[in-house]
């Protein structure tokens, strides 16, 4: 076990005048809204990556869906990415695209799916760039079956901070695009890739909702859909019954009905404090677990619905109140993931914090296309907390000494607070990704778990 503390290492900055040319960043958990120096990138064929000095760092900014730092530079720059928002082009026949890196992966969606076409891997919100998807190599519903976003990507090309560019696949220039895929945009800017797509009948999933009792009953639905489902996640209740949840698996299938337009509501305002609470919690949990049992059973549901139920609420992240809120997402290896899976939610339930947004799933055995790859052969766990400062830490501790003791690891694109040792171990391929790091390039994170 460590001695060494989560240390939820965010501040946030006082509202004091900010210098004219810097821009208050968040990332999704709104954990802090520090000063950068924010540079739009609009055209990929005339690129520079400007820097404010011989001292300053710069990282690339897709849509800002990581959770914590990964995606912040505090003081420094930021490479804003979504003006390189271009298709270049798309063969429908063969289902290849080629786009820029700031496409939101809605657009491809909606460019590509009338021809029959889909993203091979997507993760829970479509408000997330290429780049972003590419730099963090993704995981959705179907890593058993497809299993990360850099497995489909054929080619990409980068640009860094010595004015050099470097075309990349997983054949030619394999060691760049290993470190760049997952590279949490530390080996350069992702300018734009070509993307090998999934051929879908249309837009609609054949799914289904099975409420379960207990842990054994997830491992077991888990491992009885892997063959005949491609989509498979469980919902869990991590205050009420031990155990208890909602197992959904879905395909793609026909359907013959009109696309719904599904309206966006938006939380229209902050909340002073986290509207999530240990009450609140329990009496939505039980709410949602009796209507899936009510209405369990097979439907046709609209990818929309399926894979991006979040996306419905427009700045849901607000509900956390001002101080903001963690997500903790970790994965143990198969070996050892039920007992590692009992323990971290029995320290959760505790705890008596935790979220209605309580996911776990079971990885396939590919191994990840970038040397820092998160997924593993285990099962993943991923919960949002409310910041409670100290009391979140202490929680924290606990998780991580257990993630630690299985062999598993953190993911970054989610995390704010990791241990130096959980990264270092978890990772064991750093030390070759280290070589690829632009020495111009820096974030909040590669700050506080490489010290630069
Ligand atoms: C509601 C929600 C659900 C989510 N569900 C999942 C999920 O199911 N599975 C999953 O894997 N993730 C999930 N995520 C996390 C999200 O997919 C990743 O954090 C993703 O990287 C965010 O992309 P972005 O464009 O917002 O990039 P940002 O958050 O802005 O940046 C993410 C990282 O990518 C780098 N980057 C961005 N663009 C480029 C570029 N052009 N070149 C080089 N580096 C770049 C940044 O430097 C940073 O390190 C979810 C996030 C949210 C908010």
């Amino acid at each position: 076990m460590t001695n060494e503390r989560a240390s939820l290492g965010f501040t946030r900055a006082s509202p004091v005048d900010i210098e004219p040319d810097l821009q208050r960043v968040a990332s999704w958990g709104r954990l802090s809204n520090e000063p950068h120096s924010v540079v739009p990138l609009l055209d990929r064929t005339r690129l520079q990556l400007p820097l404010r000095g011989p001292d300053d760092r710069g990282l690339a900014h897709g849509n800002g869906r990581s959770y914590g730092d990964a995606c912040l530079n505090a003081g420094r720059t930021l490479w804003r990415t979504r003006g390189l928002d271009r298709f270049i082009a798309f063969d429908a026949t063969n289902g290849i695209l080629e786009c820029e890196a700031g496409v939101l992966l809605k657009d491809i969606i909606e460019v590509v799916l009338p021809h029959g076409w889909f993203l091979p891997v997507t993760p829970g919100t479509q408000f997330v760039t290429l780049g972003g998807a590419i730099a963090s190599d993704v995981h959705g519903k179907n890593h058993h079956a497809g299993g990360t976003f850099g497995d489909h990507v054929e080619s990409l090309l980068l640009h860094r901070t010595d004015g050099t560019s470097i075309t990349c696949g997983p054949v030619a220039q394999r060691e760049w695009f290993q470190a760049t895929v997952a590279g949490l945009g530390l080996t350069g800017v992702i300018v734009q890739a070509r993307l090998k797509l999934k051929k879908v009948p249309g837009p609609w999933l054949h799914s289904e909702a099975l409420p379960f009792h207990s842990l054994d009953e997830f491992f077991s639905l888990s491992a009885q859909s892997e063959r005949s489902w491609e989509y498979s996640v469980a919902w869990i209740d991590c205050v009420g019954a031990r155990g208890r949840g909602v197992f959904f698996r879905g395909n793609h299938g026909q359907h013959h009905e009109a696309t719904p337009r599904t309206r966006s509501r938006a939380m229209p305002f902050t909340p002073p404090v986290s509207l999530v609470n240990r009450w609140s919690l329990r009496a939505f949990n039980a709410i949602y677990f009796r209507a899936h049992e009510l209405a369990k059973g097979h439907k046709a549901v609209h990818y929309a619905s399926f894979f991006y139920p979040l996306d419905h609420v427009l700045n849901w992240n607000r509900i956390y109140g001002r101080k903001g809120f963690y997500q903790y997402q970790c994965v143990v290896p198969r070996l050892v993931e039920q007992a590692a899976t009992h323990e971290l939610l029995a320290a959760i339930a505790d705890s008596g914090m935790g979220s209605f947004l309580a996911v776990l799933k079971t990885f396939g055995e590919r191994v990840g296309a970038g040397l820092l790859s998160f997924p593993m052969a285990g099962t993943t766990l991923a919960l949002d907390f409310a910041n409670q400062d100290e009391r979140t830490a202490r929680l924290f501790d606990r998780l991580n000494s257990i993630v630690l003791a299985a062999g598993g690891r953190i993911y970054p694109a989610k995390d704010a607070c990791m241990t130096r040792e959980l990264f270092e171990r978890g990772y064991p391929r750093l030390a070759e990704f280290m070589p690829f790091r632009d020495p111009r390039i820096s974030s909040g994170m590669s700050r506080r778990l490489l010290g630069s």
